[in-house]
């Protein structure tokens, strides 16, 4: 007796005659159920690795047709290129100034104006924290923040709000020639702020307004 197994399956077919075995290798091998899994599974992954090598191909083209002075469309900039400032981070780092002409300012007293986002115009902003105005320094320099809210105009350095903040949202920022203060509590890190209201109960003259998410 002849025997053969199937190297995709191990199925064992035997026939006392080999011409005989010999067509029933040909058929099983046409339906062997583990060989057909086989051929569509690297069939499959020809086809993704196909496709993954013309996706790396695309963007040496694109690169290729800028440089060749055809504007690229928005879709063939790649992602990393495309995080281009927006135009309000662009405004963020032209920070407004601490300096100026305006030096006939008083300074204003507490507490500060709980709606003030209604009746004020943003300024500007500086290092990315929104001030509102009017803005005129040294002397007037409006209500900074946009969450963690401090009229600068009415802050007179206590540093109570720096003392009890918790996460450190404040730091100093010197402010020469202002007639309140000449330093103020600078929000620099207003994102942290877990909105305690203890900055704004501790503040001696009302300057402080937490606006809670
Ligand atoms: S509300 Fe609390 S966490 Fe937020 S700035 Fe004031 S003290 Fe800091």
């Amino acid at each position: 007796m002849t025997e053969y197994i199937c190297e995709d399956c191990g199925s064992l077919l035997t026939h006392l005659n080999p011409t005989t075995l010999q067509s029933i290798k040909e058929v099983h091998s046409q339906l062997c159920p583990v060989k057909r899994q086989k051929i569509l599974a690297t069939a499959e992954a020809e086809k993704l690795k196909r496709a993954s090598s013309s996706r790396n191909a695309t963007i040496p083209m694109q690169a290729v047709q800028t440089a060749a002075g055809a504007p690229p469309s928005a879709a063939s900039i790649p992602q990393q290129v495309a995080t281009t400032p927006s135009s309000n981070e662009a405004a963020d780092s032209s920070s407004l100034k601490l300096t100026g002409t305006g030096t006939d300012h008083v300074a204003a007293e507490g507490p500060i104006d709980t709606g003030f986002k209604s009746k004020r115009q943003p300024a500007g902003k500086f290092k990315g924290i929104q001030v509102w105005g009017p803005y005129d320094p040294p002397g007037q320099l409006g209500i900074w923040g946009t969450d963690v809210c401090v009229d600068f105009d009415i802050c007179i350095s206590d540093g109570a709000c720096i003392d009890a903040c918790p996460v450190n949202v404040y730091e100093w920022l010197e402010t020469p020639g202002h007639p309140a203060s000449e330093r103020k509590p600078f929000m620099i890190r207003e994102k942290d702020c877990i909105f305690c209201l203890a900055c704004e109960n501790v503040c001696p003259p009302q300057a402080i307004k937490i606006f809670k998410k």
